[in-house]
């Protein structure tokens, strides 16, 4: 709601769509990102029609449209990331930890295609190069045992199990003796300390013993790096860079901080600061 020029309120319904309207000398939105919202996501990126998302249904992008309204700027609105390992149904998120913690990718032919630990953009990208969008985190008893989250993983029902090679291979349909050859070399660089294909350079599992285990994945969008254009104090700016009085914002429902590409956690930080500092200046502005 918006009264001489300033915000004063927001209009908004309960659970059964009764309308009320909260009053307020100052209001800071924390909407979070539109990563759920598929229409919102292709109005500013076409290239991501049909990608699944491992956004909760809350994030819609409904306090950037709401802003708009008011007539705040948008900035880097079009840096959509896709995360490069979700399940292909799903979107459900299998952390990048994994592969910190020593799983290798494959694709369909059983074959390596990637330093497992470049950036989020460049893996997604190297996975999407791949037959049918589709690669396969490969990883075994030794990690699940170390691991909490591959445990949970396995234990919901992602990983197809292979006692060995072979039979990881006639489980999930990859061929036996490429990916043989794909993991004794992967051994053979984990144990010389030099990935001669890729140059991954934190090589911690040799991956030489099974049973095995395999995980399907693809890209699916994960944060939306554009929003809100704020200023350090966390105002809400217009299209000219002036405030827009009483108009607050925090999160991933800003644009700006992250840049064109989100490096992992750091939502988290700007999550805490900016809402601090979006608190911090509200109050101290409230006349
Ligand atoms: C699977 C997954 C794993 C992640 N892991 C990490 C990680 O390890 N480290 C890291 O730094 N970041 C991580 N992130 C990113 C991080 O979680 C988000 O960027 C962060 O939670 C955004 O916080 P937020 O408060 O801005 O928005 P959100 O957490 O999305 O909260 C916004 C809230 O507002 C509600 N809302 C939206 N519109 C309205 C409306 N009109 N009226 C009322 N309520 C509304 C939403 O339903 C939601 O509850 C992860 C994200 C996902 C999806």
């Amino acid at each position: 709601m918006e009264k001489d020029g300033a915000i004063v309120g927001v209009k908004a319904t309960d659970k059964n769509m009764n309308p009320f309207t909260v009053t307020a000398k100052s209001i800071i939105l924390a909407t979070g990102g539109f990563g759920a919202n598929a229409e919102m996501v292709i109005e500013y990126n076409e290239n991501l029609e049909g990608f699944s998302t491992t956004n909760h249904a809350g994030a819609t992008g409904s306090g950037i449209v709401m802003a708009e309204e008011v007539g705040a700027d948008l900035v880097d609105i079009d840096q959509i990331q896709i995360h490069p390992t979700t399940d292909p149904e799903t979107g459900y998120l299998f952390t990048e930890g994994l592969r910190g913690d020593g799983a290798i990718l494959i694709n369909k032919e059983g074959k390596r295609f990637t330093n497992e630990l470049l950036t989020r953009d460049v893996v997604s990208k190297n996975i999407l190069a791949q037959t049918d969008k589709v690669a396969y985190l490969v990883v075994n008893q030794e990690m699940a045992d170390e691991n909490a989250s591959l445990a949970g993983y396995i234990e919901d029902g992602y990983a197809t199990k292979g006692e060995t090679i072979e039979s990881l291979g006639s489980e999930s349909g990859i061929d036996s003796s490429t990916l043989a050859t794909t993991l004794k070399n992967y051994t053979k660089y984990v144990k010389n300390k030099k990935d001669e294909e890729f140059d991954r350079v934190h090589l911690t599992q040799t991956l030489e013993e099974g049973p095995y285990y395999i995980i399907p994945v693809t890209p699916g969008i994960h944060h939306t790096m554009g929003g809100l254009k704020i200023d350090t104090q966390t105002h809400v700016l217009d299209k000219k860079g002036n405030t827009i009085k009483g108009l607050y914002a925090a999160g991933e429902v800003t644009g700006g901080v992250h840049g064109g590409n989100r490096i992992g956690g750091n939502a988290v930080a700007d999550i805490i600061v900016f809402g601090r500092i979006a608190g911090e200046t509200s109050a101290s502005e409230i006349e």
